[in-house]
């Protein structure tokens, strides 16, 4: 029995457009939903269409069937079949979006055959589709309206910051960039909170702010520049915060054994075979550790404070935020405040001020100092 049913030819139209949004002018974006995959199992509940781009051709996929895609040395073939790359992946009229895996895509799917010969998959939709589903990944759809309201402008903004029609596509759906599983969890108050700011975004001199959020930033935000060693703009400048203290992540503590940090210095090149303390090295203006000084039986060893973070993992190692290390028996007692890089907006501290009955534009300002907002274009 043949289970990949040949592509059917539908008729031959007019090169596809580039992505057609829901509304005349409104920004697009490119979201690469999955990366460098070898091949693609196509399981489809309706009809839908796949379209050559370059040539406009369409092909019909029965509904209720599996497909194989795969790269192949003169583009992407579907069924066995051959198209030139890029491809398009269209929800029939009437029928229902895009489904893969157990997401559910509004916009227009596309498939491009990487320079590495694989697979990726990018979703084509408006940079407000797209918000509707980054919201409910990256903050909780419970928290209040004014918080998630801020939250939309930051993410608006941050996106946008990446739009550059000379890549394959502008953003990643992970937590490298932010977070984004399709239209799955969307709920009205995160409609509300996309469409009541509704192509409102943060401008610095002009240029959009690189709007950086995190989970809880203990007291004060940090600067870009200690974080990463980029320039300073006054918005992501650090600010002092008051409001996220009542917050269960603006304290915590961390343990790590003697042992792990012996072995993490000699993965850094330390010839050490003890340890015999550790200190703070360096703050930033914020507060948080730079460095840290590790005492050993071969004298010192000065580490990254993000270095460190990030090999004993961001979960347990929450920020940079030390406020004090106590050795204790086999290893020291870290005490920390917050959650993340703590650059941008806290947004535990969103939640708390949107409580407290402050608008998202004063939430806005407060931790993006010098930053307007203005609506796109
Ligand atoms: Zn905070």
């Amino acid at each position: 029995m043949n289970l990949l049913p040949a592509l059917l030819l539908l008729y031959f139209s007019a090169p596809a457009r580039a992505a057609e949004g829901p509304r005349a002018g409104e920004p697009q974006i490119r979201v690469a939903i999955a990366r460098n995959s070898s091949s693609l199992k196509l399981k489809t509940s309706a009809k839908i269409y796949v379209q050559e781009v370059k040539s406009g051709q369409k092909y019909l996929l029965l509904g209720d069937a599996n497909y194989e895609v795969r790269p192949s040395a003169g583009g992407i073939a579907v069924a066995g079949q051959e198209l030139s790359s890029p491809i398009k992946l269209l929800a029939a009229e009437g029928g229902e979006r895009i489904r893969l895996g157990a997401h559910l895509y509004k916009g227009d799917i596309a498939l491009l055959a990487n320079p590495e010969g694989k697979l990726d998959i990018v979703e084509y939709l408006s940079v407000e589709d797209y918000l509707a589903g980054v919201l409910p990944a990256e903050m909780s759809p419970d928290w209040p309206l004014e918080a998630l309201k801020a939250q939309a402008v930051a993410s608006r903004t941050y996106a946008l910051r990446f739009v550059n029609p000379a890549k394959a596509y502008d953003v990643s759906n992970g937590v490298e960039m932010q977070v984004y599983n399709g239209t799955t969890k969307i709920n009205p108050r995160i409609l509300e909170a996309v469409s009541s700011t509704r192509g409102e975004v943060l401008r610095y001199k002009g240029k959009l702010v690189m709007a950086f959020f995190h989970a809880c930033c203990g007291g004060h935000t940090a600067s870009s520049k200690s974080a990463w060693g980029e320039n300073i703009l006054k918005p992501l400048y650090g600010v002092k915060d008051p409001f996220c203290a009542p917050s269960r992540h603006s304290r915590w503590e961390y343990y790590i054994s003697s042992h792990d940090l012996l072995k993490f210095i000699q993965s850094r090149s330390s010839t050490a075979l003890k340890v015999k303390g550790m200190k703070i090295y360096k703050k930033d203006r914020s507060g948080r550790a730079a460095s840290f000084r590790i005492t050993t039986d071969k004298g010192y060893k000065t580490v990254q404070a993000t270095d460190m973070r990030k090999h004993f993992g961001t979960y347990e190692f929450r920020s940079t935020f030390i406020t004090s290390i106590t050795a204790v028996k086999g290893g020291y007692q870290l005490t920390g405040r917050g959650w993340g890089h703590g650059v941008g907006m806290c947004q535990e501290g969103a939640k708390y001020m949107a409580n407290k009955g402050r608008p998202y534009t004063r939430i806005l300002r407060h931790y993006y100092p010098g930053a307007a907002i203005v609506d796109y274009e």
